[in-house]
């Protein structure tokens, strides 16, 4: 039986640590502002927009939403991020991906500036991730740690199984293990023997959007596992990478789907917002 890790509740904390922190800034005339870039009309998108926004209002922060057209050119988006580089009371820039597939992401993502960068997606922040170095930490990777320090889990030597290589995910998860001593290995479409690589895992990360896709024949006994999957099953149910219900009795510590990496993201794209926040204004 697994202890489940709870993203609402280790996030509420997290939230509730940088409320205090904006009301001190506020104290001081700083209020911290995220503007939020939307490109045509995703659902899952607009959910996603929606929850970073009230995650702003319930923290005290700004946000401001620039919903833009499907049909916006490449050159409109570059000139709205230009104007909010400028912007002095936005202290973070995020645009949700995906972009509409006329739109360069790469040219997106390099256009925002790295001290606004929120979310740590340009080069010189995942550079800075990579060397140990950064202002800014990616946020599903951040909320992942986030949780095994709730529950003071240390990673130093442990054998640490990442599923998935994305820029966004799996690739900076690897890292932030690394840099807290964890042995790592990255899997992902290619790799040879992933149960035999899976099961001798003391922790494992399921970052593959597959439903369901890390089974218990995959799971040493005893492993704490992290699910990072949003995805929907065969009856458009929410759910994760992990099949919960055959891993969790394997598992000593769990995170479900909903409710667990997902809030602990947005919390973390909180967290850096008001770090960028200090920078600007020359608070450490
Ligand atoms: P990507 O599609 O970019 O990456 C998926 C990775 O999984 C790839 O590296 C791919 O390998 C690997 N993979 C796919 N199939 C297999 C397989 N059969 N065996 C082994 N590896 C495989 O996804 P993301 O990293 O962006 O997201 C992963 C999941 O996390 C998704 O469900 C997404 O919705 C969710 N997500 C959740 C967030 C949250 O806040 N909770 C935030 C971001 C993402 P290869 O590189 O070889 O193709």
């Amino acid at each position: 039986m697994a202890k489940i890790i709870s993203g609402k509740e280790v996030s509420a904390a997290v939230r509730e640590q940088i409320r205090k922190e904006c009301d001190e800034l506020k104290a001081k005339g700083i209020a911290p502002g995220l503007a939020v870039i939307i490109v045509g009309d995703d659902p899952a998108s607009r959910v996603y927009v929606n929850n970073k926004k009230k995650a702003c209002a319930d923290v005290g922060f700004v946000s401001e939403e620039y919903a833009l057209g499907a049909d916006t050119t490449q050159e409109e988006l570059l000139g709205l991020i230009r104007e909010l580089n400028n912007k002095k009371e936005i202290n973070g820039i995020l645009c949700q991906l995906p972009l509409p597939a006329h739109l360069d992401e790469k040219a997106v993502i390099n256009a925002i500036s790295p001290l606004k960068d929120v979310d740590a997606f340009h080069p010189s922040n995942v550079g800075g991730i990579m060397i140990g170095d950064y202002n800014f930490l990616p946020c599903t990777p951040a909320g992942v740690m986030e949780m095994l320090h709730s529950e003071n889990i240390d990673i130093t030597g442990k054998n640490c199984v990442v599923i998935g290589r994305s820029n966004i995910v799996g690739k900076p998860m690897a890292m932030l293990m690394l840099h807290e001593n964890a042995t790592v290995t990255i899997c992902h479409s290619r790799t040879q023997d992933l149960k035999g690589i899976c099961s001798k895992a003391d922790v494992l990360v399921a970052a593959v959007g597959r439903p369901k896709f890390v089974t218990a024949d995959m799971v040493k006994e005893g492993a704490v596992v992290l699910d990072v999957g949003i995805n929907r099953d065969e009856n458009g149910k929410l759910c994760g990478d992990v099949d919960f219900e055959s891993v969790e009795p394997k598992a000593s510590y769990i995170t479900p789907v909903p409710g667990g990496v997902g809030p602990m993201t947005i919390a973390m794209l909180m967290k850096n917002t008001l770090k960028a926040a200090k920078i600007q204004n020359d608070i450490r």
